[in-house]
Order: C-alpha cells, then sequence, then structure tokens
C-alpha cells in the first residue's frame, strides 16, 4: 500500500515538476472518493495527501517555507522597481537553508555575484564561507541575502531609493526563513534592519533585534579583506551568535 503511495506520489509530483497544477479525475459522485465527474485536482493537494509518513519533511513547516519563498521570488519577477535593474545581470535573490538556524544579510551583489546570480561568491564570500566554517556549519546550511538584489554598478553603496525599493524583500526572507539568529553584514545592512544611522564600529558586538529575531551587526568581509587585523572581532561577535543559537 506503500509502495502504491510512492508511486503515485512519484507521478504526481513529475506532472507538477512538469507545470501541470490540475489534473482531472472522473470520480463518479456518490462512489467512496469525494469527488464529483469531470472536476480536476489540484497536483499540490494530491502530493501532499499522498505524502505516507516515512516521507513527511522533519520540519512540517519545510513545504509552506519553501513554496513562501517561491511566491516571494515569483512577486520580485524580472524587477524594474528601481534604476539598478538597467545594469544588472542577474538578480541575486539569496541561497541557502529554508531551515537555517542562522541567516547572513550582506549589503548587495557584487561583480562575481552579478555575473553568477549567487550571494557572496568572490573573494568577500570565500571570506565569508570560512567564517560559516569556523562556526561549524556548511555554507548550505545558513542562509545568505542582501539588502539590494541588484548591483550597484562599480560597487558604489546602495542608495536610499534603491534599498527603500528592495530591503521590504530581504525582511520577509527573514520573516520566511525565521533563524534564530540573524547577522549583518557591515555599515549598509546594519543600518537599514536596526534603522540607525550609527557607525557600524559602535554597532557590532551587541544584539539589537529585526522584529522578533535577534541580529548581531559585525564587520562585512570586505572591510576585513582591507582590515584583516579586526577578524578577531567578528570572530568575537560570531561566539555570541553562536552563545545565542545554544539557548
Ligand atoms: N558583498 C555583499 O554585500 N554581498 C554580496 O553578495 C557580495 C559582496
Amino acid at each position: 500500500m506503500v509502495n502504491i503511495a510512492e508511486n503515485i506520489k512519484t507521478i504526481l509530483e513529475f506532472y507538477q515538476a512538469m507545470g501541470i497544477e490540475r489534473i482531472p479525475l472522473n470520480i463518479e459522485k456518490g462512489s467512496r472518493g469525494q469527488g464529483v465527474k469531470g472536476s480536476t485536482y489540484s497536483t499540490r493537494t494530491l502530493v501532499a495527501s499522498s505524502d505516507s509518513p516515512r516521507r513527511e519533511p522533519s520540519n512540517p513547516r519545510t513545504l509552506d517555507k519553501k513554496s513562501a519563498l517561491k511566491e516571494l521570488r515569483d512577486e520580485i519577477g524580472d524587477c524594474q522597481r528601481c534604476k539598478l535593474s538597467k545594469g544588472r545581470k542577474n538578480i541575486v535573490f539569496g541561497e541557502g537553508s529554508i531551515d537555517a538556524e542562522i541567516m547572513f544579510i550582506g549589503e548587495g551583489p557584487g561583480e562575481d555575484e552579478d555575473i553568477q546570480g549567487r550571494p557572496f561568491v568572490g573573494k568577500a564570500g570565500q571570506l565569508l564561507t570560512s567564517l560559516i566554517n569556523k562556526m561549524g556549519f556548511k555554507r548550505e546550511d545558513v542562509y545568505i541575502g542582501n539588502i539590494v538584489k541588484c548591483r550597484p554598478s562599480h560597487n558604489r553603496d546602495p542608495e536610499e531609493d534603491e534599498i527603500n525599493a528592495c530591503s521590504p524583500f530581504i525582511r520577509r526572507q527573514a520573516e520566511i526563513i525565521s533563524p534564530k539568529v540573524i547577522v549583518s553584514l557591515g555599515r549598509i545592512s546594519t543600518q537599514t534592519l536596526i534603522g540607525l544611522k550609527i557607525p557600524i564600529g559602535k554597532l557590532r558586538g551587541k544584539f539589537y533585534h529585526l522584529e522578533n529575531i535577534p541580529l548581531m551587526p559585525t564587520f562585512h568581509p570586505s572591510y576585513l579583506l582591507r582590515n584583516p587585523r579586526d577578524k578577531w572581532l567578528v570572530w568575537e561577535d560570531a561566539q555570541k551568535v553562536l552563545e545565542k543559537i545554544k539557548k
């Protein structure tokens, strides 16, 4: 019985992957099923209802989060909400585990990120990845995003209108992922998320909140590439984050 359910689920998942949202089911009214002859059924509902217990995701919210993130990505679409759209190659939506305990939020894509459509894949990204690893995680275990999703030309700071147009999306990503801690990387990210125009050197190392999520500001990896002696301060901040997620 379990095998039949598994097989039906596989077929329905295949239909879903092919973009088929609804399938016709010829069930006579009054027969054992609840269907009506000629009606169509959502493949999504059918996949969910044919799930055997063994195939349930470990976190029941995982499916919701996945579809909420997809809906958000669809809403962004081929975004033209600000002038950064004119010079971009790719929208860098963000990536990582939807069940991440830690979410890192940077400023905006650089050249490598714009080309690959992925956050933090250049030199600063390598440094961020090594911090994540030192903290005991793989990159895929955490979630990584940015305040703006399109590259500001020549890596200039994103401007206020660009931040205002884009930052609601990373806030919603944070709400969907709902990590145990957010780490804001650098001045732009931190000031945008906590709404205080105070230098990052003064903000870092103490917890703030984004909605109800504890947020730890720290230096941006690009700053650390220029000022490697401050790496130990970031490591101090990272220890506080690790303490917080243990609780
Ligand atoms: N710097 C950022 O702030 N974000 C990236 O994705 C890459 C570099």
